[in-house]
């Protein structure tokens, strides 16, 4: 059996969009610039007027219809101006970028992305989330290819809005300790291995610069700091995503952490209220908690708390009656079954309980 593989490649700062012609060239001389409105409003400027004086050209601002349906993936391949383009932008958020990774691969152009917050990996990633028009969860979308490139700009990033990049951390943290839970003890090959490496190198950037990047986003002053925690957040885990993650043969890209997101979802005044991020940092704490990885866990903790990520039940919204809806929900989702040994729902929600316990153990030595 043969296969390709393909890595993200990337630029980062608060100048990089100074690299998009070197980089798009050998691409062509046109590029249909699809994104959010506030990213376009944000990215669109600076992108002209670092490609002033060279032979490129890019469309006027389109965009990309509000969320990732397919509906709007059509609507955009319909446009003369995308059809007619050498080339993607894709400037945005995730559901942004997510809609033309379907536009680029139907009509086969190459895509670049230039995210403009750090809130997810969708920037680097060959794959994409897609919503039926009600914003019900529609399927996954899984291009040929990751994009070519992705930019980012870290002044555009110190400037969105700070309560996205602490969710973006929230959720990276879960990338190496689920990634660990869902491949130890299995056989894995060139891919997978390199994939598992690799997210050996996502939490320490966070819990080292988590606390002087947020400060940075407020002050809206693109430092050291944030840019490590930007990376760690789009590139690290979209690298090990798009090495641990085949469509049909391997997943080994998330696990316990993510079932406690799913099961939030079951509760209006837990998944319904609080950001996906902030609940999967809370389920960082069930993983370590249940893997016995209490040393870890509580690094986490002290982490969560100096940032304000929740470190009780109650700061997700949910109380002791509701772990077992937790549980039965997350029953029943694929991660659950990437753990080394069988989870029982018992060992978890007793997990959730003992992350909660120290969670408020710490709260009152602060008191
Ligand atoms: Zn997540």
């Amino acid at each position: 059996m043969s296969y390709t593989s393909c890595l993200p490649a990337w630029s980062v700062g608060p100048d990089c969009y100074q690299d998009v012609f070197a980089t798009a060239r050998r691409f062509g001389k046109t590029a249909a610039v699809i994104g959010g409105k506030t990213a376009l409003s944000k990215a669109y400027e600076p992108l002209k007027a670092a490609l002033a004086g060279s032979e490129f050209t890019l469309s006027q601002p389109i965009w990309y219809g509000g969320n990732s349906t397919y509906e709007h993936a059509g609507a955009l391949e319909q446009l003369p101006e995308v059809q007619q383009a050498d080339m993607i932008f894709a400037v945005g958020g995730g559901r942004a970028i997510d809609t033309c990774k379907a536009v680029a691969q139907h009509l086969d152009k190459p895509l670049f992305t230039f995210p403009t917050i750090a809130s997810n990996c969708a920037a680097c990633t060959a794959i994409g989330v897609f919503y039926n028009a009600d914003d019900t969860f529609c399927d996954y979308f899984y291009p040929t290819r990751c994009p070519e490139h992705t930019f980012i700009n870290t002044r555009i990033i110190a400037e969105a809005p700070e309560s996205l990049l602490w969710a973006g951390i929230g959720d990276a943290l879960s990338k190496e300790c689920e990634v660990e839970l869902a491949s130890r003890g299995k056989d894995l090959f060139h891919t997978t291995l390199l994939g598992t490496m690799l997210a050996h190198t996502c939490t320490e950037p966070l819990l080292n610069y988590g606390a002087t990047a947020m400060q940075q986003c407020r002050e809206n002053t693109p430092g050291t700091e944030l840019e490590q925690v930007a990376l760690a957040i789009v590139i690290s885990t979209g690298l090990v995503s798009n090495l641990t993650t085949d469509p049909t043969k391997y997943y080994y890209n998330s696990s316990l952490a993510h079932c406690v997101y799913y099961g939030a979802t079951m509760l209006p005044a837990s998944g319904g209220k609080h950001l996906h991020g902030e609940i999967v940092s809370f389920g960082v704490l069930t993983l370590l908690t249940w893997d016995g990885q209490l040393e870890q866990r509580d690094r986490v903790l002290r982490f969560n708390r100096s940032i304000k990520l929740p470190v009780t039940l109650a700061e997700i919204g949910m109380a002791e009656a509701d772990l077992q809806t937790v549980a039965d929900k997350a029953a029943t989702v694929l991660e659950w079954t990437k753990a080394p040994r069988p989870v029982t729902k018992e060992a978890f929600m007793q997990a959730m309980r003992d992350a909660d316990a120290a969670g408020r153990a710490l709260l009152a030595a602060e008191a």
